[in-house]
């Protein structure tokens, strides 16, 4: 197997591939076409593995993995940007069968100009969406990497932060990106507990902000609710868009 963790770089060079890899994918891809992400397909994220596999890994990755990789895209990430799961090679599955899928987020990088904040990824602190979501994609490949190598990986240990500092330059292993409750919080005041209002089909209902993810849980006193709190008070949960509160 070749061993993809013998690379080091300075902080030049890997920048200098990061760059290269920002401006092939603006390239090549049919959606990215700037810094900015306003949509994006899983191919977009199939090109940006083979750029990294081409530009940081010389092809080694393919050649190191017999399995099969996937990548995928979600919308209800809210707090983790991205995912990596590996299925083994155990209980009768061969090698050629174990499979890596990257799935990444894709809200975070949409709304990455929400709010005014410094979005740091992994360390590094970012100036537009697609280079938080290189350096996300990144921070998925060192998991894909421990995958290959160890079978397992974690990118709270030792090992994850010396092979993501090493390859990447990476020093941290979270990302300072807003989350929806961040947003909410700055762009609409909105805060968890909060005594809240909205119209429910022509009524205006008042309840309490529950939680905030892409839309607001917000829960109603109702005698016939589902939902009861350690008081024995009953509940109705109502999701709603978070511009439509009060
Ligand atoms: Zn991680």
């Amino acid at each position: 197997m070749p061993n993809l963790f013998e690379i080091t770089r300075s902080p030049g060079e890997i920048l200098a591939r990061r760059t290269y890899v920002f401006d092939r994918l603006i390239m090549a891809s049919p959606y990215i076409s700037s810094d900015a992400i306003t949509s994006i397909s899983t191919a977009d994220v199939q090109l940006m593995f083979e750029l990294y596999d081409e530009i940081f890994f010389d092809h080694r990755i393919k050649q190191a993995f017999p399995g099969q990789m996937k990548f995928s895209l979600s919308r209800r990430l809210t707090k983790s940007a991205a995912k990596t799961f590996y299925t083994r090679a155990t209980g009768g599955i061969m090698a050629a069968e174990k499979t890596i899928e990257i799935r990444m987020g894709v809200d975070f990088f949409i709304k990455y100009d929400e709010i005014e904040t410094t979005k740091a990824v992994c360390g590094i602190t970012t100036t537009c969406p697609l280079e938080a979501f290189l350096l996300v994609f990144e921070h998925e490949l060192c998991h894909a990497l421990e995958f290959i190598h160890f079978e397992s990986s974690n990118c709270r240990g030792r090992r994850f932060k010396m092979i993501a500092k090493k390859i990447f330059g990476h020093t941290e292993s979270y990302h300072e990106l807003p989350t929806p409750r961040e947003i909410a919080q700055a762009k609409y005041g909105l805060n968890i507990g909060d005594q809240v209002t909205f119209k429910y089909i022509g009524k205006r209902v008042e309840g309490i902000l529950y939680n905030i993810n892409k839309r607001a849980t917000v829960i109603v006193r109702d005698r016939n609710g589902a939902f009861t709190d350690c008081q024995g008070n009953r509940y109705v949960k109502y999701y709603v868009p978070l511009d439509s509160l009060e």
